[in-house]
């Protein structure tokens, strides 16, 4: 039976989810990583996590993974759009928090279509652009479980396309794809983790994004 925690330091912080799998993983590092490595230590020995898989570059998902990458030994998963941006202050968007970006090296890159095996859970790999070049979601089919990163939040929310490369059109098109999923659990890359009547939520975030995008 796989477990899903939230980790994340604080409230205003990007959340991050641990994965407790046959491979537990972290998806997303927030930016405050010491009160998230305390939270991770209730549950698992922190080095037994194979890996951190980012969403996305921004600086309130990774700007952590210095700190959790040490205490762990984990490798650093991102979309191939965006390994390149991590360390860059405008493309993280570390500048908008008045800091600057780790520097952080990706050890492998995602695309779409990519699988990742955590043993009962398989974790697919959908590139949706729209709130940064090479974000992802992570769909889980059969257990009907959706990390959907800052391309979908709760109750009709939608990502931000004001930042750097940020693209309307695109974020328009992700949600689409993510309407055709069946999703029972969203755990979003902000706000709270909702489950129920999810396709709902989702199909709102669309109409949403149609009327202001
Ligand atoms: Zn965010
Ligand atoms: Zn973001």
């Amino acid at each position: 039976m796989v477990e899903v925690h939230k980790v994340s330091g604080s409230p205003f912080d990007g959340n991050v989810y641990l994965i407790l799998d046959e491979v537990p993983v972290l998806i997303d590092a927030g930016m405050d990583p010491e009160p998230t490595l305390r939270k991770i230590k209730k549950h698992i020995d922190p080095a037994d996590i194979e890996m951190i898989i980012l969403t996305h570059c921004h600086h309130d998902h990774s700007a952590g993974v210095p700190l959790l990458k040490e205490a762990t030994g984990a490798k650093v998963l991102i979309h191939e759009n965006e390994a390149g941006s991590l360390g860059d202050d405008m493309a993280t968007v570390a500048y908008l928090f008045g800091l600057s970006a780790p520097e952080i090296e990706a050890d492998e890159t995602l695309k779409e279509g990519d699988v990742i095996d955590l043993g009962e859970w398989k974790l697919e790999v959908m590139h949706t652009p729209g709130h940064s070049p090479g974000g992802i979601c992570l769909y889980e089919p059969r257990a009907r479980v959706l990390f959907s990163g800052d391309t979908v939040f709760p109750q009709g929310n939608i990502g931000r396309t004001d930042l750097f490369a940020g693209k309307d059109a695109d974020l328009v098109r992700s949600i689409e794809r993510l309407t055709e999923l069946e999703v029972e659990v969203l755990y979003p890359g902000h706000m709270e983790i909702v489950s129920g009547d999810v396709g709902r939520q989702i199909q709102a975030s669309l109409r949403f994004a149609r009327s202001v995008l």
